[in-house]
């Protein structure tokens, strides 16, 4: 808070006081006062009001004023949550910027965070940066379990779901397809390598888009993950859905020099279906081996540390 600030006579006391068995913070009805305007002001600067975390009521909580009344209360602030017509919870602070947003938009906010991450592009973000392993779809977070639970339900109509806890229903279709609103296609996908998709349920595990690559580093070495490295092709079928159009790196915002060459599209389109490793591929250069991806550079750099 700003030591200009004339409604401050002198700062809050930062003594502690022993009342009782207990060591509280004592501080006057008007420093507190002025203490939670500051605090309002700070919250509503960042446009954050929604983000504050929703505490239960506590007749214990120690923040009480002379009173007896709850204290560190801003009218203000709860009134402006009160009026909002979304809930709080329809919101969505972004894990990696900080922005806030109504939670449907969430997977395509994000997805730009993990696109410039596996370019190899540090967004320089005050949050937690994307990172390895199989960054979250929703929360571009690694690491946690209920992310890394990713399916498609088994319908004729293909849904996708995770057990993130900020995941929200989207169009599966629709989401295919990038264009200027929407432009990120980073949605779960079945990896049709034989031996690697699971039933849960009525759920078949899958794999998020952008995470296809590294799933395949992980779980498939002798697969190419893009075919220009070494090793297998994957099957076309999947080499088709994994694929990630120029136009949508670009629209995206990836700087050019940091688009995979074009020719990875011919190498995969050239991939025959179901292709199955028969024998170890080491040392077999493939025919565009010396484009090496620069995606699979720096994943592979991270995925050595
Ligand atoms: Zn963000
Ligand atoms: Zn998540
Ligand atoms: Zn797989
Ligand atoms: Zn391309």
């Amino acid at each position: 808070m700003p030591p200009s600030d004339p409604s401050f006579e002198s700062p809050p006391s930062s003594e502690l006081t022993c009342s009782g068995s207990l060591l509280t913070w004592e501080m006057s009805d008007v420093e507190l006062a002025v203490l939670i305007e500051s605090l309002t002001s700070v919250v509503k600067r960042h446009g954050a009001s929604s983000s504050l975390p929703k505490l239960m009521k506590s007749a214990s909580f120690p923040y009480r004023d002379s009173n007896d009344a709850l204290a560190l209360i801003s009218d203000d602030i709860t009134q402006n949550l009160r009026m909002l017509k979304q809930p709080a919870d329809q919101r969505f602070r972004c894990y990696q910027c900080g922005m806030e947003m109504d939670v449907n938009r969430v997977r395509v906010h994000v997805g730009k965070h993990i696109l410039f991450f596996i370019r190899g592009i540090d967004e320089a973000l005050n949050g937690i940066p994307v990172g390895l392993p199989l960054p979250c779809g929703f929360c571009g977070r690694s690491g946690i379990q209920t992310c890394a639970e990713v399916y498609l339900m088994k319908q004729k109509a293909p849904q996708a779901r995770s057990n993130c806890r900020h995941q929200h229903k989207f169009n599966y279709a629709p989401s295919l397809v990038s264009n200027v609103s929407t432009p990120c296609t980073n949605v779960p996908i079945e990896c049709l390598i034989p031996g690697c998709r699971a039933e849960v349920g009525s759920n078949i595990t899958a794999v998020w888009k952008y995470n296809m690559p590294e799933h395949i580093w992980l779980c498939h070495p002798g697969y190419s993950s893009d075919g220009i490295e070494d090793g297998v092709p994957v099957p076309a079928a999947m080499a088709r859905a994994m694929l990630i159009t120029h136009e949508e790196e670009e629209m995206i915002g990836i700087p050019s020099d940091k688009i995979p060459p074009k020719d990875h599209l011919i190498s995969y389109s050239n991939a025959s279906e179901n292709n199955i490793p028969t024998k170890p591929s080491r040392g077999k250069r493939q025919i565009r081996a010396t484009t090496s991806s620069s995606t699979a550079r720096h994943l592979k750099k991270h995925k050595s540390v």
